[in-house]
């Protein structure tokens, strides 16, 4: 489930309790209300909006399956790459190129919207609970007005740690590399932490995150809460996780994005005049968005505030 993106992610305010002797940022998640559903939202947050090419990511539930609603309805998305990644549950995606596609833990559901794509996110189930995240990769200069697409991978590279599992999502890691589509160099990994010490292998031309999804690790010494981030920035070729109990952690890292970039509602853009277009046409239902085979609502809302 995405939300829309508001000014609200990025206050300025100080960014938690970091420990002087420190050299992790933790950046606390942000509560925000995603269609009823309650998430924790870790990206973007200044000072960082960006980790990579990654530049959104809502941390939701665990909640009971009950509790989570009916899901998202078709709402529309340009210049992004949507990553779903559960821990618990299951969803149903449903898009305009006419996918349909469920989606469970272990399983990542990716697209690419490009120069436009409509969606939605349905909880088909009331059984057991949904944990999971939401993420979104920009798309750069070379992609981002190109076709929009969709996959499904029911099974993704995963290598052992130690004692401690890793799942990789996009990218390449610990000489693993995924097939998932990729646009920029990025990578994404799904860690389930054993107690204890794990050492990660890193890039150091990529700037890292760490996402602790449940439990608690410390980062370089630095202790992390579920709900949270600790952005480890470059020039690192490993990083040593420790953990008391057992844990679930995203890393998420890539080279720093070359543009800054313009977040608007649900559109990954650079000017201004792409989002007013962009709603436009979300509004006026064109081809551009197409239309989703839903049975849920489909969500609009007041053009941004610039478009006059
Ligand atoms: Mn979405």
């Amino acid at each position: 489930m995405s939300g829309p993106v508001s000014t609200d992610d990025a206050p300025p305010a100080a960014s938690g309790d970091t420990p002087a002797t420190c050299d992790v940022e933790v950046i606390a998640g942000r509560a925000v209300d995603v269609g009823g559903f309650p998430v924790r939202r870790v990206l973007p947050r200044r000072p960082r909006r960006t980790i990579g090419a990654w530049c959104f990511a809502d941390h939701m539930g665990p909640v009971p399956m009950a509790q989570a609603g009916p899901g998202i309805g078709p709402h529309p998305h340009i210049g992004l790459q949507t990553v779903t990644w559960l821990l618990a549950g299951e969803m149903l995606h449903r898009d305009s190129l006419g996918s349909e596609q469920l989606v469970r833990p272990g399983q990542l559901n990716l697209m690419t919207a490009g120069h436009g794509v409509a969606h939605s996110e349905e909880v088909m189930s009331s059984a057991g609970q949904l944990h999971g995240v939401q993420l979104w990769v920009a798309q750069p200069a070379a992609t981002r007005d190109g076709p929009p697409a969709f996959e499904h991978h029911g099974e993704l590279p995963r290598c052992q740690l130690g004692r401690s599992a890793a799942t990789l999502l996009v990218g390449q890691f610990a000489g693993l590399t995924s097939t998932a589509r990729r646009d920029t160099e990025h990578v994404g990994v799904d860690l389930e932490l054993r107690p204890g010490r794990t050492t990660l292998p890193l890039f150091n031309r990529f700037e890292y995150a760490l996402v602790v999804l449940d439990g608690a690790v410390s980062a370089a010494g630095c202790p992390l809460q579920a709900g949270s981030l600790g952005y480890l920035g470059l020039g690192r070729d490993e990083v040593l996780l420790e953990a008391a109990a057992p844990a679930r952690a995203l890393l998420l890292g890539g080279e720093p994005f070359p543009e800054p970039l313009l977040m608007w509602w649900n559109y990954v853009a650079r000017e201004r005049g792409e989002v007013v277009a962009a709603h436009r046409d979300w509004q006026a239902g064109t081809e551009r968005f197409g239309t989703v085979a839903s049975s849920l609502t489909r969500i609009d809302t007041a053009g941004p505030p610039w478009a006059g």
